[in-house]
């Protein structure tokens, strides 16, 4: 049986939800128009006035937003509310640059956490669970962000944030937490220690776990559900759009559903900036329509998606994104060849290895190179190590299209996230 926070709108139709959006959507236009010159001046240069905007189908005639304005107007130039309104800031993880700085209303905050309220149910979480949330508190949106959905769920919320990952599993078993709730990476690795600490996912009793702010793959998640004995659901956002929970997954675990009452996708081309008709992959762009501190309009993330419109069986009608397949900005170019990290992890994770493993790139001679550093799997002998190195090397070839070196290192060698990992590290930005 499928759950949802808000069926109303979570299964409305298309044509009721337009209606919310057209609506909004002008009014937001209109509030940034008079109250952010910033966006302002972009309008007036693209000779857009507010009064051109009345419906989504008006939605290209305004400009973009990118991270670089982001980062021009930082840190009061987007703000449209006054600061007497603001009653909190969020920061970026710096991921990708110089930190972003987000700002947030009384309401934006309760509307967000409704989003990541959303999320929790979806996932099968109710007043009777709880909630360990162990996503970084503090600047970074994912503490907070899922905190206060699982309050407004009614969860018994157990803040843990990031860290200490024997304690989180003490925590985990002397509580009962039946939800979990952070990065995919983290999550592998509190797996990986309940398991090392001689636990099975018969010893706790989580069923559900909601994971994002980065990318990770079907094999991860698979990997992850195994570790821990639960089912394993994706949630998307980003601080500009407030934090988690601007898409999440349903039971049927083939992409997220966006809030669209709150914000409306679209496909674009990258290189162009055309909008992309559905079904297309290209940059995710949101305009937030309900935002009143630090709205947007039509930002682009830099995620590369697909959107579908595509029935669902979980009943909701709200919109499917894909996972992102990474970032625009996290694809490397390596002898010419597109490569993301995540077709890496494809490979590694269907030939056994853990999902923990470090991307070298760089240049010599003129040409690039790229290694993989991936541990080896416990109890490997020293003297078939050879010929696993070849064999994943050929295998990532047929992938990839380019040769990689792969080094096999000792299990537990390479160093563990406990937020975002890092997994890429490209040498050849060095000699620029
Ligand atoms: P930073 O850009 O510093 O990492 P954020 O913490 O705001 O700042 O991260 C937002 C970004 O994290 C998104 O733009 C996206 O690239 C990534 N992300 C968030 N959720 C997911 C997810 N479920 N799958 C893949 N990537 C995600
Ligand atoms: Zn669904």
């Amino acid at each position: 049986m499928e759950n949802y926070r808000s069926k109303e709108i979570e299964c409305m139709s298309r044509e009721d939800m337009k209606k919310i959006q057209d609506e909004r959507l002008v009014a937001q236009v209109k509030h940034v128009y008079e109250n952010v010159p910033y966006y302002r001046d972009l309008m007036d240069k693209k000779g857009v006035k507010p009064e051109d905007i009345k419906s989504t189908e008006d939605l290209y005639k305004l400009p973009f937003l990118t991270k670089d304005d982001l980062r021009e107007a930082y840190p009061y130039g987007l703000l449209a509310k006054p600061l007497a309104d603001c009653v909190r800031i969020q920061s970026t993880s710096g991921t990708t640059g110089k930190r972003v700085v987000a700002f947030y209303t009384q309401n934006d905050l309760d509307l967000w956490e409704e989003c990541c309220a959303r999320a929790i149910v979806a996932a099968g979480g109710t007043n009777e669970d709880v909630c360990q949330v162990c996503y970084g508190y503090g600047l970074f949106t994912g503490g907070p962000g899922l905190n206060g959905g699982s309050h407004k769920v009614g969860c018994l919320t157990l803040p843990m944030s990031s860290g200490n990952t024997e304690r989180q599993i003490q925590f985990m078993r002397d509580l009962g937490s039946t939800i979990l709730c952070c990065t995919p990476s983290y999550a592998a690795y509190i797996g990986e220690t309940l398991r090392d600490m001689g636990y099975t996912p018969d010893d706790i009793k989580l069923k559900a776990g909601i994971f994002g702010a980065e990318p990770w793959t079907e094999e991860m998640r698979r990997e992850i559900e195994k570790l821990l004995g639960i089912k394993a659901y994706d949630i998307y956002g980003l601080t500009e759009t407030s934090g988690p929970g601007v898409s999440f997954e349903c039971s049927e675990q083939t992409g997220m559903h966006i809030n669209e009452d709150h914000f409306i996708p679209e496909i674009i081309n990258p290189e162009t900036g055309e909008v992309l008709p559905e079904g297309e992959k290209g940059e995710l762009v949101f305009t937030s329509i309900t935002k009143e501190a630090f709205p947007l309009l039509r930002y682009r993330t830099r995620d590369i998606c697909v959107l579908s419109r595509k029935k669902c069986s979980c009943g909701r009608t709200l919109i499917k994104m894909t996972k992102p397949m990474g970032r625009s900005d996290d694809m490397l170019i390596i002898r010419g060849v597109n490569v993301f990290p995540s077709q890496i992890e494809t490979v590694l994770i269907e030939k056994g290895y853990t999902p923990n493993y470090q991307i070298e790139v760089d240049r010599v001679n003129n040409s690039d190179t790229l290694d993989i550093n991936v541990e080896a799997p416990e109890g490997t002998d020293v003297s078939d190590v050879p010929a696993m190195e070849k064999s994943l090397a050929s295998a990532i070839k047929t992938m990839l299209g380019i040769s990689p070196k792969v080094h096999l290192l000792p299990p537990k060698s390479i160093v563990r996230s406990e937020g975002k990992a890092v997994r890429v590290i490209d040498k050849r930005k060095l000699h620029d």
